[in-house]
């Protein structure tokens, strides 16, 4: 039986009044030949028959906020807002971890109102990325992932999927049936067929004391290990031209601590990620020699803030101000002469960065095409204010990562090749033949991923 969902997540994704679609950054336009909202399961499966009929491609949108060019199609763009129901939790036999329950949701729902949902119930997701717009099905098809010595990336929390297949097929898989298409559809850059529910495991809720410090840089980069030892989530930015760092740690508490309020940390969150640090972007783009010394200056403005909230609340915060960003996970070992090899070049190239740079972790997982998959990850994100092209940023961080065998996010801005992509995934080739096992005619296939996977 399925619950209410409240719905207030914004809506982004459907092509405007023009016709092109365009997604979050603005840096991926399209124009699909039809948008269709499907009401269930049967009405994707009809639509997916209409455009195979047709011979035309289908591709599925969530919340549109990839950065790379996977939603772009010139077939039919599915949009499943409409595909946004949560059932009614069943408690597992045996809890796996902490995990104590799975819920099977729409796979439209957008994590935001999967958030309040769980709530509700009194669950929680096990870990989360930093904001809430993504649909499930979306964020799982992307490898996001949040920060944690735990599995931190949402497909790990998966336990079933529902497919709408190119034939026009529904299938359901997990781990014991067709786990194969299991261990693809998790993590499957929309190219199996159409998600539209997935089954994920879920926690009791709990409430997360989040300390945020901010720190110089070498004390953070020398205790690293201690840092990660002994907290749950730990991340850091570090401020380009600074040697200085904004770290956060985010730890479980009982959920008798009252949650402190956020007023204090506002101030930061504008900071960092809104309404200040647009009016720094925008005169760092009209002055980019002054971005070393607005960098120092946003580095020393951030104060020390310690609050508890309810754990979705800690994860996700405002991020108002548009970006570009390149993310790529390299070997957790490798991290420190990754970034000194990052911060050698933006030095001596005369680049300029007005953003942080974000540092995250992950254990070792199995999902696939997972950017954790079988090794102990450390993620580096780089961002560009929008307004400004980030082509040279990226291109040499890419560069420095792949030398170190780093994986890029899915959804990420990267031109990774298919040898560096099959010589750091161990399980794509096994993945590609799933993949041409349900979709031989390739009709979710687009430009872009057929790039990526050398199909
Ligand atoms: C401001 C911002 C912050 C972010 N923070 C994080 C973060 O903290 N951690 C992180 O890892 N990533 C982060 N990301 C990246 C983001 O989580 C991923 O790009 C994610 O895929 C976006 O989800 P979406 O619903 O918008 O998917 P879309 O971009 O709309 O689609 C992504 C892919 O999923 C496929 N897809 C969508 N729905 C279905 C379906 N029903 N069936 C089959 N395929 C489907 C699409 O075809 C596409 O290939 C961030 C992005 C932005 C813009």
């Amino acid at each position: 039986m399925a619950i209410d969902v409240l719905s207030r997540a914004p809506r982004s994704h459907a092509p405007g009044p023009d016709g092109l679609w365009r997604n979050w950054s603005g840096s991926v336009t399209c124009r699909p030949t039809a948008f269709v909202e499907p009401s269930d399961a049967d009405d994707v499966a009809r639509h997916v028959g209409q455009a195979v009929a047709d011979g035309r491609g289908v591709r599925v949108v969530g919340g549109g906020h990839s950065f790379t060019p996977l939603v772009a199609t010139d077939g039919v763009l599915l949009g499943l807002d409409r595909l946004a129901f949560v059932d009614e939790p069943v408690p597992l036999a045996v809890p796996e971890g902490r995990a104590t329950h799975t819920v099977r949701v729409g796979a439209g729902l957008r994590l935001h109102d999967l958030n309040l949902a769980l709530t509700r119930l009194g669950l929680a997701m096990g870990n989360l990325g930093d904001i809430d717009h993504q649909s499930v099905a979306g964020a799982i098809s992307t490898g996001t992932h949040g920060t944690g010595g735990v599995a931190a990336g949402l497909s790990t929390q998966v336990r079933g999927v529902e497919l709408v297949l190119a034939d026009g097929t529904r299938v359901t898989a997990s781990q014991t049936e067709r786990p194969e298409l299991f261990e693809s559809a998790r993590l499957g850059l929309g190219t199996l067929g159409v998600l539209t529910a997935v089954t994920l495991a879920v926690e009791p809720a709990y409430v997360l004391e989040a300390v945020e410090e901010p720190w110089p840089l070498d004390r953070v980069l020398d205790g690293l290990e201690d840092l990660l030892a002994a907290n749950e989530h730990v991340e850091f930015y570090w401020f380009p031209h600074t040697r200085r760092a904004l770290t956060k740690r985010n730890n479980r508490r009982p959920v008798s601590d009252t949650p402190l309020g956020r007023v204090r940390g506002l101030v930061d969150d504008e900071l960092l990620s809104n309404g200040l640090f647009e009016v720094v972007n925008r005169v760092g783009r009209l002055a980019p020699r002054a971005i070393p010394r607005l960098n120092a200056v946003s580095a020393r403005a951030l104060g020390a803030r310690r609050f508890t909230a309810p754990s979705h609340e800690v994860y996700v915060s405002p991020r108002r101000v548009r970006f570009r960003e390149s993310e790529w996970a390299v070997p957790h070992e490798v991290l420190l002469p990754v970034l000194a090899e990052i911060d050698a070049w933006i030095e001596s190239s005369g680049e300029t960065v007005s953003f942080p740079m974000e540092v995250r972790f992950a254990a070792p997982d199995d999902v696939w095409l997972s950017t954790a998959h079988g090794r102990r990850t450390a993620y580096v994100a780089v961002h560009q204010f929008w307004r400004t092209d980030p082509t040279r940023l990226f291109a040499a961080v890419q560069r420095i990562m792949v030398a170190h065998g780093g994986r890029p996010h899915w959804g990420k801005e990267h031109a990774a090749g298919i040898e560096h992509l099959r010589s750091v995934y161990p399980r794509l080739g096994d993945f590609l033949d799933v993949r041409a096992g349900v979709d031989p005619d390739g009709v979710f296939l687009n430009a872009h991923v057929r790039q990526v996977l050398g199909l």
